[in-house]
């Protein structure tokens, strides 16, 4: 299949009361790792990278490394763009072949929030490509944004429902109480408030922060009306512990594959973990 838009996967899920993982990736083999977990669970799947991985690695690079996995793969699978504060990076990125891109205008004031977010979702649309917008501010690191945790605003629900309204956008990431990066305690959802915006908009929410969150919380997020789960930190982690691990037993390594192989198989599993939890594994036939 080509890369798909994450709009009737999101749909579906939201109406099916199940999530949809999206899983950051900064690597082929975590590309692959997270597409291999989704074709052995019949999941549909969402790949995602952050400004920071698209400078790094570029656009084209990760756009033909995703098409080439969804050419290979009965699943569907989209390619997402996580957190972009810039207008020209949005397009480029649609134009080299992302199927979904975020526009954070979040840190703006309302009325700016919807002017930037209306453009992108015009454009997009015009594409057949899902765009994402964040409304309130979630707390944590991604990337370069950083934002004080006591700083973090909860969205309003009446206002979510104005924004879904004014800008058109397919998918929003309220913010509701998670934070980027890894939780110094238990994460404080505020699920009313995520059950209060659920019942004024109808698209399909997005949780963002979903590193850490223990499964009886996120399994409350999706049931409430979050259809998407961005996982970043997590994975990372993962990946990186597992060939600290070689090194540790084999300090002389050499061979690339070597140390990636193992990384790989821990994503993977880590992936399909999160696939259980969110509800979306053997959701992929019904989306053909
Ligand atoms: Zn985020």
């Amino acid at each position: 299949m080509p890369l798909v838009s994450s709009t009737p996967m999101l749909q579906a899920a939201r109406a099916g009361g199940y999530g949809i993982g999206a899983f950051n990736v900064h690597t082929l083999e975590m590309l692959q790792a997270v597409v291999e977990a989704a074709e052995e669970t019949n999941s549909p799947l969402i790949l995602q990278t952050t400004v920071g991985t698209v400078k790094h690695l570029g656009e084209d690079y990760i756009a033909a490394a995703a098409r080439a996995a969804a050419s290979r793969s009965r699943v569907p699978i989209a390619l997402h763009l996580d957190h972009c504060t810039d207008f020209e990076l949005i397009i480029r990125c649609i134009r080299a072949g992302y199927t979904s891109v975020m526009i954070d205008a979040s840190m703006h004031p309302f009325d700016d929030n919807v002017r930037r977010t209306r453009k992108v979702a015009e454009i997009a649309a015009a594409a057949g490509v899902n765009v994402e917008a964040e409304l309130g501010k979630v707390g944590g690191v991604e990337d370069d944004i950083v934002v004080a945790e006591h700083e973090a605003l909860m969205a309003d629900p009446d206002e979510c429902a104005r924004f879904v309204e004014l800008t058109g956008v397919p998918t929003l990431a309220p913010a509701i109480g998670t934070a980027h990066g890894i939780y110094k305690g238990e994460p404080r959802i505020d699920f009313e408030r995520i059950a209060a915006i659920a019942a004024r908009v109808a698209v399909p929410l997005v949780l963002h922060g979903g590193s850490g969150i223990p499964e009886a919380q996120v399994k409350r997020c999706v049931s409430l009306g979050m259809a998407k789960m961005n996982i970043a930190t997590e994975i990372r982690i993962i990946f990186s512990d597992a060939i600290k691990r070689v090194f540790a037993e084999h300090p002389d390594e050499n061979d690339p594959r070597k140390y990636m192989v193992p990384a790989k198989q821990a994503v993977k599993a880590a992936a399909i973990g999160k696939m259980a939890m969110l509800g979306c594994i053997g959701r992929a036939p019904e989306l053909r």
